[in-house]
């Protein structure tokens, strides 16, 4: 592990600024220092972002692409150690880093360097004017800020970056500074492959300090935003100049498990949704909605399953309990399940995992509730924590309406064996993302994103690539007749 950390602003290191203790969430250990940023750096590496733009924007597509698949290679011969750094930051289990969230942002780079779903220059006849025809190109943005959280800190990041990349934006990131060392390597592995300097800078601080930079520069075309909704409100409401936003913000969704599911998997999707990470995961399926025939039987089932979830030290593989990444987190879960359960909710189960997780870390035991008033805080809010919330419906449409009864509306899962009835109830879910018999599976290809407090915009597929480019129509006349419907208004014949 290296001992300090300096910000990556137009292809060089910058050790420049306060140097801060990271600690490891799982055991309080010092994992390394990283160098924060204050606004005065930020500027420079918008500067060196601004300045890069130039030529960046002129290269060709087939060369941005090799980079970005140069970039996978490099971090795929890294993969181990990209992996160790993302739980030592975030305290999530190692299997975890090195199953999904790794070979996850490395395939998901590859996707951008080679798909075919991407907005691209096409012509179109104007039908109110015979003889003339528009081109369409895309053009790129220009310099763009990409702020990221703390709780899946590569993948989100390079799911901003990489289309902004490929699209021909030049790119500030600026990670969670609870979380950045990912984001860092990823700049330097960046200029490492090839990617010219200040074409992706990593510049970690605070959010009022760096993210705020960003925001107020009227220098930085776009903010591609990922967090919380009261941040993101704040964000817009906030921004200079003119831009444009992409916001990725909370979730409270809905896990609908039908009296026809297939019980046994449904049960594990359920635990899957809600537990991975410990539930710090914006779209984590945390309300189950499970119809009344069944509910006795699937959550003693889902309790049993809980109490076979292995905790530990999340850096040993057999560990199945990530810790919580910050300790302001960690109070925040346990003041809303308190709160909860005062106002009448029941802790049907809780997996007891103090004496198994190491010491000075921060933990929340995995927790199941029951007879959660609609209304409570608990049902209604993100708790963004291993909380599960039970609520039951008796028939499809008392279904729908209890999964739609939210401000968010970012994921939700349906569970049947018709396939016709869970497609049927999916398409009446007020989400960007339904999962039918299955959960959290994230394909490059395929756009996500909010509906309403959830978020603006989409990330992935060619929705999310199309984000960073802006339109241009070029209208031709190439012959066509236009005195009659245009010049003769002015000078009639
Ligand atoms: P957060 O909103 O506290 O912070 C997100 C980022 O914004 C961080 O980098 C932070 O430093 C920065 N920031 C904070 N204040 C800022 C300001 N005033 N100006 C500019 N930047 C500022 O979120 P978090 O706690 O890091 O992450 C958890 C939240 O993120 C949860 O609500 C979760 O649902 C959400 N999230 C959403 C998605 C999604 O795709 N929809 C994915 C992951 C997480």
């Amino acid at each position: 592990m290296r001992e300090r950390y300096g910000n990556v602003i137009g292809g060089h290191e910058d050790f420049e600024g306060d140097e801060v203790a990271l600690r490891s969430p799982a055991d309080g250990s010092l994992v390394t220092t990283v160098v924060h940023a204050d606004p005065a750096k930020t500027k420079e590496a918008i500067d060196a972002a601004e300045d890069a733009f130039k030529k960046w924007s002129k290269t060709s597509l087939p060369e941005r692409r090799e980079l970005l698949l140069k970039l996978a290679d490099r971090m795929q011969s890294r993969a181990e150690e990209y992996s160790m750094l993302e739980s030592l930051e975030t305290g999530k289990t190692i299997r975890q880093s090195t199953i999904m969230d790794i070979p996850i942002t490395i395939e998901h780079i590859r996707y951008f360097g080679t798909t075919k779903d991407i907005p691209s220059t096409r012509e179109i006849e104007h039908p109110e004017y015979p003889g003339t025809r528009g081109i369409i190109q895309y053009a790129p943005v220009g310099v763009v800020g990409a702020i990221a959280p703390w709780n899946l800190p590569l993948v989100l990041a390079v799911w901003k970056v990489a289309p902004a990349l490929l699209t021909g934006n030049t790119v500030i990131l600026k990670p969670s500074h609870y979380t950045p060392l990912t984001a860092l390597e990823l700049a330097k592995d960046a200029k490492e492959v090839g990617f010219p300097g200040g074409v992706l800078n990593t510049v970690t601080g605070g959010g009022a300090a760096v993210g705020q930079t960003l925001v107020s520069s009227p220098k930085v075309n776009m903010i591609s935003f990922t967090g919380s909704t009261a941040t993101g409100e704040g964000l817009m409401s906030s921004s200079a100049g003119v831009k444009k936003f992409t916001m990725e913000l909370g979730g409270k969704s809905p896990n609908i498990v039908f009296e026809d599911a297939d019980l046994e998997k449904a049960v594990k999707g359920v635990l899957f949704g809600i537990y991975l990470n410990s539930g710090q995961v914006c779209e984590s399926g945390s309300r189950l909605i499970v119809q009344s025939s069944i509910k006795e039987r699937f959550l003693a089932k889902l309790a049993g399953l809980i109490e076979r979830m292995r905790a530990g030290n999340p850096l040993q593989m057999e560990t199945d309990v990530s810790a919580i990444t910050t300790e302001e987190q960690r109070k925040k879960i346990e003041t809303m399940v308190e709160s909860g359960i005062k106002q009448g909710a029941r802790l049907y189960y809780q997996k007891q995992i103090s004496q198994l997780v190491p010491k000075g870390g921060f933990y929340y035991s995995p927790s199941l509730l029951t007879e959660v008033p609609r209304d409570a805080q608990l049902a209604r809010e993100e708790v963004f924590g291993p909380v599960l919330v039970a609520l039951e419906f008796e028939s499809e449409d008392e279904a729908t309406e209890i999964a739609n009864d939210t401000e968010y509306g970012l994921a939700a899962g349906v569970w049947s064996k018709s396939l016709e009835r869970a497609k049927r109830v999916a398409g009446k879910i007020d989400a960007g993302t339904i999962w039918v018999n299955a959960y959290h599976l994230a394909s490059a290809a395929a756009p996500r994103g909010g509906f309403k407090k959830s978020g603006i915009g989409r990330e992935l597929g060619l929705e999310g690539i199309a984000e960073f480019t802006q339109t241009r129509h070029i209208f031709v006349n190439e012959g066509g007749d236009i005195d009659e419907v245009a010049y003769g208004l002015l000078l009639p014949e």
